[in-house]
């Protein structure tokens, strides 16, 4: 990718009549990362990743996909693969009209691909759409998404309608078609114990805004538990970004901001934080952000013409 980048923002927002379902977002999200994106009912997840396929046009700011291509253009249509909420496939059509369909629409098809990736999952070409299994639907769609070669796949919430056994597999798939062709994914989930397993880089989404952004491993590394005397924990707090202040008369267990050599406290105990336990920390706490670098202009249409 020319520019590094598997989703790039600058001031983008989408309006439905009064609402904002997407506000001020800047984001810039480097390729060649499984991309968790998390938030509540209506935070504006869908919003943000139609508007990176092209199926949604901008109310503000812009949106650049894979290597800096304007999404919804034509070059970015052969380079972004999209598997949207609940699979949504011709149901009356067969799996073979599918391929068939997907030939027809793409400029890059890989059928050799699809045909024996659909052959090991044992998916009868023959069989209407209609008739697969959830799992079975899911990995048709999943096998289209790659045929396309893409750069970037972009998945809405592929896992909703699966059980653990299908969201296991499915996901597996997943990660065996992301290490096979180094592509960038970027989806949206509500199973955030799933994150930890599979994501490398993580954006939560508050009230149409980016909260938090960033590689796990530096989130993780950025953050800790602290534990000790309650009666120090207001000189702690003022010390450092808290996400989470849980306190009792005696003790207080802090999840603030900061690296392990800052956090070394006399008399205070250091943990560190897990994925899901930080990620739902912040959903809770929709006050505290962290996102990298300088915050974002506002409203400003800053990236490159
Ligand atoms: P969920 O987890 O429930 O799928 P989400 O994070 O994907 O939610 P969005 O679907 O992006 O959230 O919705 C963000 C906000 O925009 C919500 O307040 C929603 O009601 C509103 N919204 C989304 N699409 C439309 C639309 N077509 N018309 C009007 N309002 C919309």
């Amino acid at each position: 990718m020319s520019s590094g980048l598997a989703i790039e923002t600058a001031g983008l927002g989408k309006r439905y009549g009064r609402t904002w379902a997407l506000r001020d977002c800047s984001l810039a999200v480097p390729a060649g990362h499984v991309v968790g994106l998390v938030g509540a009912n209506g935070a504006g997840k869908t919003t943000l990743l139609s508007l990176a396929v092209g199926l949604a046009r901008a109310t503000t700011g812009q949106v650049r996909v894979a290597g800096g291509r304007p999404a919804g253009s034509s070059a970015a249509l052969d380079a972004v693969a999209f598997v949207a909420q609940e699979a949504a496939l011709y149901r009356n059509l067969s799996v073979a009209d599918m391929l068939r369909m997907g030939r027809a629409m793409n400029r890059c098809w890989d059928a050799d691909r699809a045909q024996n990736r659909l052959k090991e999952l044992g998916i009868p070409l023959a069989k209407k759409v209609g008739a697969l299994s959830g799992g079975q639907r899911s990995q048709v769609a999943l096998t289209l998404a790659l045929a396309k070669r893409p750069e970037l796949l972009v998945l809405d919430e592929p896992l909703a309608a699966l059980d653990p056994v299908a969201r296991h597999d499915f996901m597996s798939a997943l990660m065996t078609a992301v290490s096979e062709d180094g592509i960038s994914v970027v989806f949206s989930s509500h199973v955030v114990a799933e994150l930890e397993r599979v994501c490398d880089y993580v954006v939560v989404v508050h009230g149409g805004q980016i909260q938090v952004c960033g590689e796990v491993e530096e989130l993780v590394a950025g953050h800790h538990v602290l534990t000790g005397p309650a009666e120090q924990a207001d000189s702690v707090t003022q010390r450092f970004p808290v996400v989470r202040d849980r306190r009792t008369a005696a003790q207080a267990h802090l999840l603030v901001r900061t690296a392990a050599a800052e956090a070394a406290l006399p008399g205070w105990q250091r943990h560190p934080v897990g994925l899901e336990e930080l990620v739902l920390a912040y959903m809770r706490e929709p006050s505290a952000s962290a996102l990298p670098g300088p915050k974002p202009l506002h409203g400003e249409q800053a990236v490159h013409e």
